[in-house]
């Protein structure tokens, strides 16, 4: 590499500190990883100390430092600001146990549940204290405050001039009770051990290293930059990098107000133009995405050397759904092995089984301490331990204790579980490698992405890296900028304005929007050859204003994946499905065939018989129990007894072939009927009156019949109109956003208009479905037109359906759909011999 002058000045600096300033693709690690190899020259590698922001940050200098190294050290010091920090500590004798950011939530969440009745440490919050969006808010703003180095007589000062001293104080007295907590067990969170590092001071490295390199420090937390501030206050001779934007010779002018500055300013990328790709509609954006990338395939560009970066996990997701759909290599962002419960649990019980005690305490909250009794699992790894070796052990435990996290294909998995189980076998796979390389498996770092793939990441997480072609997704007004002006429970404002007022709403979106600002010049930056924006605005949705300039570009879609889907055999003119062109529907059929219309010709119109499974039969069960239980005709007392009596009439033991898949079944419907009478069955006369359950209805639409049942009609909450509710068994949950468009739910609206027996109870005035797993529910708001929409919309799909119009769906939830070995997108439904 031909090092630019600026680099060369970095490398060849005398001893002493230098600020190194330069934008994205300027060269900057280059220059420090040269000035690391002379540091090493010269002092032996294991005494340049380098901090970089991530461990993949960290592994990638690694990478490029190593082939060039002699050897003759047993470790470098190449890390973080957090890895300096838990060497800072263990070298004063402490070996604390690092909580990642869940477990760090689940203590807070454990403390306040204990605290829920004492109005003596909350007198004015004692009302949220329990709720788990209060611990949500409790446990960033304890971290924040250690993050930020906060001074709590400062922010108490602040809070009491923006009237919000009471909630402070009651915060502040549990942050201290929340480092007791932590001390007690031995314990610390990621901004904690930042913040006790910074209290240790740096005596210990200013001895043990001979120089220093900082990379990106203008992302540093304050915490962070303490202990780089504290590394040049010292006098170690630190090169510190960063973004010009970031104002470094401000903020390290007090360590050290004497380092000069390099500045570097000729870009090494030099990409073309960025381009935007407008979409016509939100479902294709993840295939003109797929388009862009396999056109660049096509140019040469190897899968590894390119990126799609977006501001939301969920659209990550549904665009990696589109890559592997279309047959590209994706490499997914590394599971968060580290901070997984299920990770800490399983290794926990490992530890058990060879004798340690306080693995025990833990696993009493744990994931696996919900199946099987920690202790006796331990036991019997323990004697399994002298013959079988350590990777089949913690296969073993996983399969004890947290095999319920695999769920069969017809029952998706709710994301909580998926990501437990992504980490476990992340985890479990870094114990194999480990053991095939018979070296020490590091769990704690996180997967290499893979040689040939493409990364699909969020923006943040992919600032330092680089690739030829990059492509920015979902450039829209509310996600890329989002701005936020709203303050938190816990203004965060107050830990950093301690010395004047908090800033008022104007300020915060100035600033909220410069940083989306840098955010979005990251992402634009990270191409050496191409960033491609893509933005599929719906009505009422603006283009980002960030990428309003740019010259646009059509989209190229990638050839449907991997055939075209057939079309169903020709039936038209021949033998027409429905020759009289009337149909009779049911509200779950129409539901179906706006969710996928070919999984709907098979089975409604082919009458071709789906598998069933026991969580469908395990629903008709749940959904018989409430039936009879709160039939209002019924003079029988409702009481916990009789439902649970109910309950034991209407289970089959012939639901599920195997015995786990049984005892697993009736666990969930004892605790969904269990649930249900916690929520809303003990309430008695204070839960929902309930007018009738199954309720059969039978309506005209058009020349077409809608026949049906609703599961429940309450009174509504308003005392005069009717609740129409339908239960849910399922895990899965219709998003917020998407419950106006519930064809079901308005279906049964619009029954209740027209039957007259229901309309003489009131009008439909709230649409319920009732997530029976967790009691919660999701309402469809009634709109003055929604029986007159409803109608065309039955009408139009009716119409559809009588045309024969029977294409797979893409965004179909085909995970609960037994029709995938007759279903072209699906490879085991393409036809033989096909690629
Ligand atoms: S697998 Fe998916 S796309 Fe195919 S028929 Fe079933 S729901 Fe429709």
């Amino acid at each position: 590499v031909e090092l630019t002058a600026g680099q060369q000045q970095v490398v060849n600096h005398p001893d002493g500190a230098l600020i190194l300033t330069g934008g994205a693709g300027t060269g900057k690690t280059t220059a420090l990883v040269h000035r690391y190899l002379r540091l090493s020259a010269e002092h032996g590698a294991a005494r340049v100390l380098v901090l970089c922001r991530s461990r993949a940050a960290a592994a990638r200098f690694l990478d490029q430092v190593l082939p060039r190294l002699g050897g003759g050290f047993e470790s470098l010091p190449i890390t973080t600001a957090w890895g300096l920090a838990f060497d800072r500590l263990q070298r004063t004798g402490a070996d604390p146990r690092l909580l990642g950011h869940a477990e760090q939530r689940a203590v807070v969440g454990r403390m306040l549940e204990r605290e829920a009745s004492r109005a003596d440490l909350w007198p004015t919050l004692d009302g949220y204290v329990g709720q788990p969006a209060f611990a949500d808010e409790v446990a960033a703003a304890v971290g924040d405050l250690q993050a930020e180095l906060a001074d709590p007589v400062q922010v108490q000062t602040a809070a009491d001039a923006a009237a919000t001293g009471d909630r402070w104080r009651e915060l502040l007295a549990f942050a201290q009770r929340y480092r007791a907590e932590l001390d007690e067990h031995g314990w610390v969170d990621g901004a904690g051990l930042l913040a006790r590092a910074s209290e240790l001071g740096v005596d210990a490295d200013a001895a043990r290293y001979a120089a220093a390199l900082v990379d990106d420090h203008d992302a540093a937390g304050t915490a962070a930059a303490r202990i780089t501030e504290q590394l040049l206050a010292a006098g170690l001779p630190a090169v510190v990098a960063g973004d010009p934007d970031a104002d470094l010779d401000g903020r390290l002018a007090t360590a050290n107000p004497d380092a000069p500055t390099v500045h570097l300013d000729r870009g090494f990328r030099r990409p073309q133009a960025p381009v935007l790709v407008r979409v016509a509609h939100p479902s294709l954006e993840p295939e003109a995405v797929a388009g862009a990338l396999l056109d660049a395939h096509g140019r040469g560009v190897p899968w590894g050397d390119m990126a799609v970066l977006t501001r939301s996990g969920a659209r990550a997701q549904g665009i990696g759904r589109a890559l592997v759909r279309h047959g590209v290599p994706v490499a997914r962002p590394p599971a968060p092995v580290a901070d997984a419960p299920a990770v800490r649990a399983l290794q926990d019980v490992l530890d058990l089984a060879q004798g340690d005690v306080p693995a025990g305490a833990r696993l009493a909250h744990s994931p696996v301490a919900e199946v099987i009794a920690p202790d006796a699992l331990a036991d019997e790894l323990a004697a399994l331990g002298p013959i079988t070796d350590p990777v089949a052990l913690a296969h073993h435990a996983f399969q004890r204790g947290l095999a319920h996290l695999v769920h069969p294909p017809e029952h998706p998995m709710v994301a909580a579980d998926e990501r437990a189980l992504d980490a476990v076998v992340a985890w479990l796979g870094a114990l194999e490698r480990g053991a095939d390389a018979g070296s020490e498996p590091d769990p704690w770092v996180a997967d290499p992405s893979g040689p040939d793939r493409v990364t699909v990441s969020s923006i943040d997480a992919a600032a330092g890296r680089d690739w030829r072609v990059v492509v920015v997704a979902g450039c829209l007004e509310g996600e890329l900028p989002r701005v936020r002006t709203g303050r938190r429970f816990f203004d965060r404002a107050l830990l950093t304005a301690v010395s004047g007022p908090a800033p008022a709403v104007p300020e915060r979106r100035a600033r909220s929007l410069a940083e989306e600002r840098r955010r979005f010049a990251t992402a634009v930056s990270r191409a050496r050859d191409l960033t491609v924006c893509t933005a599929a605005p719906e009505p009422g949705v603006l283009l980002s204003r960030f990428v309003a300039a740019f010259s646009t570009r059509e989209p190229t879609f990638a050839p449907p994946p991997p055939l075209p889907p057939p079309s169903p055999p020709p039936t038209k003119g021949v033998a027409p499905v429905f020759p009289d062109g009337v149909l009779v529907l049911s509200a779950s059929q129409l539901d179906v065939y706006s969710d996928c219309p070919l999984r709907y010709a098979y089975r409604y119109g082919a009458e071709a018989r789906d598998e069933g499974s026991v969580y469908a039969d395990l629903g008709t069960m749940v959904h018989d129990v409430l039936e009879r239980f709160l039939d209002p005709e019924a003079q029988e007392p409702r009481t916990a007894e009789r439902l649970f009596e109910i309950a034991d009439e209407c289970w089959r033991d012939d639901i599920a072939p195997f015995r786990p898949q049984l005892e697993e079944a009736r666990r969930d419907y004892i605790d969904m009927l269990g649930l249900w009478w916690q929520k809303e069955g003990a309430l008695g006369d204070l839960g929902p009156d309930v007018l009738d359950t199954e309720r059969a209805f039978d309506i005209a639409v058009g020349p077409h019949r809608v026949r049906g049942r609703i599961d429940r009609v309450d009174r509504a909450d308003d005392g005069e109109g009717i609740r129409v509710v339908d239960y849910k068994t399922g895990r899965r949950m219709v998003r917020v956003e998407d419950m106006d468009d519930d064809l079901q739910l308005a279906t049964y609206h619009l029954a209740a208009s027209l039957d007259p027996d229901m309309a003489a109870w009131g009008p439909p005035t709230q649409l319920r479905l009732l997530y029976l797993r967790r009691m919660e529910a999701r309402e469809q708001a009634v709109r003055p037109d929604h029986a007159a929409v409803t109608q065309a919309r039955i009408l139009a799909t009716a119409d559809e359906i009588v045309a024969e119009s029977f294409e797979p769906s893409v965004d179909a939830d085909c995970d609960h759909c037994d029709f995938h070995r007759l279903c072209p997108l699906w490879p085991e439904g393409r036809e033989v011999g096909e690629e």
